[in-house]
């Protein structure tokens, strides 16, 4: 082959997703020729105010929120899961039932760092772990709630294993209770069915970025009265809950992004699906390599968790660098040392296997052609890094 231009392949669509074309053809004219405020009350500010709130109608139709006010717009999918854990806690706690909030194990920090400081303010906790097949069940969560639970929060889809969760019956086993569920939906916008009113929650929170989006835009959704004490004060924006004059082209781009994935999802989904299994499939013809995560359970179309014994997530991450492949790891640098990831032990996998992990994630731009390249150049540099690897001669003899 004479091709000498460096390879450039994104497996890494869970980290973020490049603004699709169509995107980011509506949003530019808002930075434009249409830059008014919403709040202004000449044309430019009325064109501006309606271009919002068709975006939030759009939104609202598509999450299946019963109306369009119960959706706010935010400038993160952070932002929306601390406001939804930290307010409908703090809210609820006000109104004298209780103090006590669950959250799963393997939340994204978003979630996690927030509960932790409530945990601080008094609030008692509870972690709950999901089983090794990467899901949290009711009848778990049943076991742990309390009648001083006022807010439970369990994401839809796990960010690093996609597996999706049963946010119906948890959401339902939640209100036996008469607490608040909220989920971070994150993950799964746009690539499992969602539908606000069927699956029951009273909050859940969403990101543009990770659907083809801009980055620094997400939703909130709020059920009608859902207490929530209010973190942004100001102009009274977003029906007073979240002040700040609204990235209209961010928002406006976020409910388009949303409309294509869900016009497209009956082709993509099957066509990512089979990349996924690919993947899977492909790694797993190595020795001493699993799926992490159960494979039988309901996942996200795009997202595969793999551990391959013996060798550093880093080391391997580095290496499909220099051949121009982006992926990720199980592993994540805090304050300059590496720790296993925390989704990965909550499944119950061991640090030294939780280390040696891969996530690759495909998506719309991801082909065929993609993933053959990924599949030719992963083995030998497993083989390679297990030869140097003193861990991996301990755990399985020098064979590779
Ligand atoms: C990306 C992500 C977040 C954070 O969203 P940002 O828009 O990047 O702030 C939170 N939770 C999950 C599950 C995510 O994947």
């Amino acid at each position: 082959m004479s091709d000498t231009t460096p390879k450039s392949i994104y497996l890494d669509y869970a980290a973020t997703t490049p603004v699709d074309e169509r995107v980011v053809a509506v949003m530019v004219p808002f930075m434009t020729e249409r830059y008014g405020n919403p709040n202004s009350l000449y044309a430019l500010g009325r064109d501006a105010y309606r271009a919002l709130e068709a975006a939030r109608e759009s939104f609202a139709a598509n999450i299946g929120a019963a109306n369009p006010s119960e959706v706010i717009f935010t400038g993160a999918g952070t932002e929306g899961d601390n406001a939804a854990v930290l307010g409908i806690a703090r809210a609820a706690k006000a109104r004298g039932k209780g103090n006590h909030v669950v959250i799963s194990s393997f939340e994204h920090h978003a979630i996690l760092e927030p509960a932790h400081r409530l945990a601080k303010e008094g609030f008692e906790v509870t972690e709950l772990r999901p089983r090794e097949d990467g899901i949290v069940y009711a009848e778990d969560l049943r076991a742990v709630l309390r009648d001083t639970t006022v807010l439970v929060s369990v994401m839809h889809a796990n960010n690093e294993l996609g597996t999706v969760q049963p946010i119906k019956e948890l959401a339902a086993a939640t209100h036996e209770h008469d607490a608040y569920f909220h989920t971070d939906a994150i993950q799964a916008l746009g690539k499992v069915d969602w539908n606000a009113v069927d699956l029951g929650v009273d909050a859940a929170s969403f990101s543009a970025h990770k659907i083809y989006g801009p980055k620094g835009v997400g939703a909130l959704y709020l059920k009608r009265g859902t207490p929530f004490e209010v973190y942004m004060i100001g102009g009274g924006q977003e029906s007073k809950k979240r002040s700040g004059t609204q990235n209209i082209g961010g928002i406006t781009a976020f409910a388009k992004a949303l409309e294509i994935m869900l016009a497209e999802r009956g082709t993509e989904d099957p066509r990512l699906t089979a990349l996924r299994d690919r993947v899977i499939d492909g790694v797993l013809k190595m020795p001493h390599t699993a799926l992490n995560g159960a494979r039988d359970v309901p996942r996200l179309p795009g997202t595969a968790n793999l551990s391959i014994n013996g060798v550093e997530g880093e080391a391997m991450l580095l290496k499909l660098d220099n051949k121009g492949i982006a992926v990720s790891t199980g592993s994540a640098c805090s304050s300059g040392s590496l720790e296993p990831s925390h989704v990965l032990l909550s499944i119950g996998l061991k640090p030294e296997i939780a280390h040696g992990s891969l996530r690759v994630t495909v998506g719309r731009f991801t082909t065929d052609a993609d993933v053959d390249y990924f599949l030719e150049v992963l083995p030998p540099i497993i083989a390679n890094l297990r030869a140097m690897s003193p861990v991996y001669a301990k755990m399985f003899g020098a064979s590779v």
